[in-house]
């Protein structure tokens, strides 16, 4: 089956915002397994928005709509999708509803004429509600084709995309298609691909997709089958065969879970505490931890100590190891983290000291370096890191390697080996 995009928004054609909607559809269309051949983007005009749908229209099973759906009189795509379909506009009470209770809750109590506009819908549409703004999602049916026409705002698109639209696809296809993700940490991209290039090589389905994510990679296993519990007994055994030879490096099979939660989980189950005590990444460690809710449960403290007079005075990191060793070594990184365990009274503090960049290499201590240490119930481990690009890349990396060093740690406590 093949499906098409348009964008529509004369912001996006003058590139005033980015078009992540564009590419959060097309991803999720090809883990459909449907055919994507062409994108286009138009602007808020009524004569060339109507001949970009009638073109989509020709050449497509399956065109998706994304933007102008808002109540604003340069909003036009339900009405040129109509009139492109010949489907009349016609009142629909359930969103006239929904409008309503949305106003009743919001801040603006007062509705506006135009926003009953985005009560009408064509004939015969099916709606798609809209948890988190006021214009609906419509699926708009003729000759078997479809038009699905979505709200711009991504934090709309989305849940109704995957609630509504990602199911009614799959429905349209003749097999279901399931995924699923394992996410690795530890390993380098080239390394899990080397690793995995016979399985890669006579792959047909499930199929198998690695993608580089900052100090991860995730392996996207999608299979197709008569139905959803035939396609997950393919996928079954190739995620077996991942836990074979990635072990504990595999941190989570699940799609919606991050590397901090994993970690925040860990230890949670085993009742420990941690602190943690940051220089180059400036608290974007402790900001990664608790963003998951229910961190607080372990996450004691966050110790920012970018300067010497900090490290010493908030983690009594001693004078003569700061002006012996410097305070990116991993001297200074073990004495960060133990005594930030002590101090904080946590079970665990992991701490990371390095050069982000852009100034401040030398040859001997060059930018990229970075020191990152676990003190675990009195246990020491400390690693020496080089990484390569620009400040954010460095500072990304290490918050990524700290929490798997952490990982790690907990993990080697407990006489578990990442083997691999
Ligand atoms: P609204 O109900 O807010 O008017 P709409 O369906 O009419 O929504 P647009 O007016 O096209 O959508 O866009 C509203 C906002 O949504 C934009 O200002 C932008 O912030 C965001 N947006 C629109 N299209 C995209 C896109 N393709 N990618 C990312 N964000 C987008």
């Amino acid at each position: 089956m093949v499906v098409e995009l348009i964008s529509v928004g004369t912001e996006l054609l003058l590139g005033n915002i980015v078009n992540t909607n564009a590419s959060y559809l097309a991803e999720k269309c090809a883990l459909l397994g449907l055919s994507l051949y062409y994108q286009s983007v138009v602007g808020d005009n009524e004569e060339r928005m109507a001949e970009t749908m009638r073109t989509a229209l020709g050449r497509s099973d399956v065109v998706i709509v994304s933007g102008g759906l808002g109540p604003t009189k340069d909003d036009l795509t339900k009405e040129v999708a109509a009139s492109v379909l010949g489907m009349p506009l016609k009142e629909d009470k359930h969103t006239r509803k929904r409008i309503e209770e949305y106003f009743k809750n919001s801040q603006f109590k007062i509705i506006t004429d135009n926003n009953w506009k985005q009560a009408q819908v064509p004939a015969g549409s099916i709606v798609i509600d809209n948890k988190n703004g006021t214009a609906p999602g419509l699926i708009l049916e003729k000759d078997g084709k479809s038009m699905i026409l979505l709200p711009g705002p991504p934090n709309e698109l989305r849940p109704m995309f995957e609630e509504t639209v990602f199911p009614y696809l799959n429905k349209l296809q003749p097999e279901t298609i399931c995924s699923a993700m394992v996410k690795i940490c530890g390993l380098g991209e080239s390394y899990v691909e080397t690793q995995i290039a016979d399985m890669i090589e006579k792959q047909k389905n499930p199929t198998i997709a690695p993608y580089a994510k900052t100090g991860e990679v995730h392996l996207r296993i999608t299979a197709k089958a008569a139905d959803e519990k035939e396609a997950r007994k393919l996928i079954k055994p190739v995620v077996k065969e991942l836990r074979n030879r990635f072990g504990n490096h595999i941190y989570s099979t699940d799609e919606k879970e991050t590397l901090a939660e994993n970690v925040l989980n860990l230890l949670k189950e085993r009742q420990l505490t941690l602190t943690t005590a940051e220089s180059c990444t400036g608290g974007m460690l402790a900001a990664r931890l608790t963003d998951v809710p229910g961190a607080s449960e372990v996450f004691k403290q966050g110790l920012v100590t970018y300067s010497n007079k900090a490290k010493r005075k908030l983690l009594d990191v001693k004078k003569m190891t700061l002006k012996d060793f410097g305070a990116v070594s991993e001297k200074t990184a073990k004495e960060m983290a133990k005594n930030g365990a002590f101090i904080t009274g946590a079970d665990v503090c992991i701490s990371v000291t390095g050069i982000a960049g852009p100034g401040g290499g030398t040859e001997e201590k060059p930018v990229g370096l970075v020191y990152i240490a676990c003190c675990l119930n009195n246990k020491l481990t400390v690693k020496e890191f080089h990484f390569k690009g620009n400040r954010a890349k460095v500072r990304e990396y290490t918050v990524a390697r700290a929490l798997t060093l952490l990982r790690s740690c907990i993990l080697e406590a407990e006489g578990k080996e990442e083997k691999a």
